[in-house]
């Protein structure tokens, strides 16, 4: 070793104390190879610096993915656009980049029967963002709305929605389940209002706006809330047959699908004012 040879025990320290665990894991092997081939010093810091970033990217989106509560198995790459042709995949695309729509705390609105696929492609589109570098919370309405209202309860519902801004979006799934009992204390609402144009929502229901009067306490607050809702949102309508029936007589009848999706109509409607 040369006399101008650093002490590799205080280096070990030094990385771990600025918590640098790629470099600390690599560096040996990398001085190696760099002290072989004769690399520039500047190289070897870039290679190592380089590493720890990529590493460091990969490691919060995996806890990114731990604390959105996606079902893992629910993605864009198992979801089958075939069985939906009014979704056009493109547009879906288009979302799961998350840009222009999360940047204006734009809203998703998933309508459709129960099995057509909605927290599916809720699911698929949070993980797609999570890979694009967003913060995403995926909830059943009626989970959230109850712990929401416990904070209320404990005068904590102004901190509570504010933890909850560190999401850029929220699916609340299943928002016709949240019954009005539950709603009385209109916490639901205050989160639609808070987060209205700042913080996007995705929304999932079995029944469209018309079924809706069950979710909020009184008419006013409906209306007040689909108004905030529908601004700026995305709506996909998803009037199919289960999916779960369809596949169960496909397997039946032997029939094959054919699964294609982006030659079909498309069937959002887009509002923005
Ligand atoms: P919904 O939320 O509309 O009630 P789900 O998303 O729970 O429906 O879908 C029911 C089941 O069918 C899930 O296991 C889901 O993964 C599957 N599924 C539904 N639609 C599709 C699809 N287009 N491609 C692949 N799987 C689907
Ligand atoms: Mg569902």
């Amino acid at each position: 070793m040369s006399t101008l040879a650093y002490d590799a025990g205080r280096l070990a320290l030094m990385l771990n104390e600025l918590r640098l665990p790629t470099m600390a894991r690599l560096w040996p092997e990398f001085a190696q190879r760099s002290d072989k081939e004769g690399w520039q010093a500047t190289r070897l810091l870039g290679a190592l610096l380089e590493h720890e970033l990529a590493e460091r990217a990969k490691r919060r989106i995996e806890r990114h993915r731990a604390e959105s509560h996606l079902d893992p198995t629910k993605t864009l790459a198992t979801f089958d656009f075939g069985m939906v042709p009014m979704v056009s995949k493109a547009h879906v695309m288009a979302l799961a980049t998350g840009d222009s729509w999360l940047e204006k705390g734009a809203t998703v609105l998933l309508f459709g029967p129960p099995g057509v696929g909605k927290s599916h492609l809720g699911c698929a589109l949070g993980h797609a963002l999570i890979d694009a570098g967003y913060r995403v919370l995926f909830t059943r309405t009626s989970e959230i709305v109850q712990k929401l209202q416990a904070a209320r309860q404990s005068l904590q519902l102004p901190s509570a929605l504010a933890k909850l801004d560190r999401f850029d979006l929220i699916i609340l799934d299943d928002l016709s389940y949240a019954r009005k009992d539950q709603a009385e204390t209109s916490v639901l609402f205050e989160l639609i209002a808070e987060r209205y144009e700042r913080r996007s929502l995705l929304i999932t229901a079995n029944q469209p706006f018309s079924g809706w009067n069950d979710v909020f306490p009184d008419p006013g607050m409906t209306v007040a809330a689909i108004d905030r809702l529908v601004h700026h949102s995305t709506i996909f309508e998803m009037n199919v047959e289960s999916y779960r029936r369809r596949t169960a007589s496909d397997k039946q009848t032997g029939r094959r699908r054919q699964s294609s999706s982006d030659n079909h109509q498309e069937g959002a409607t887009t509002m923005t004012g």
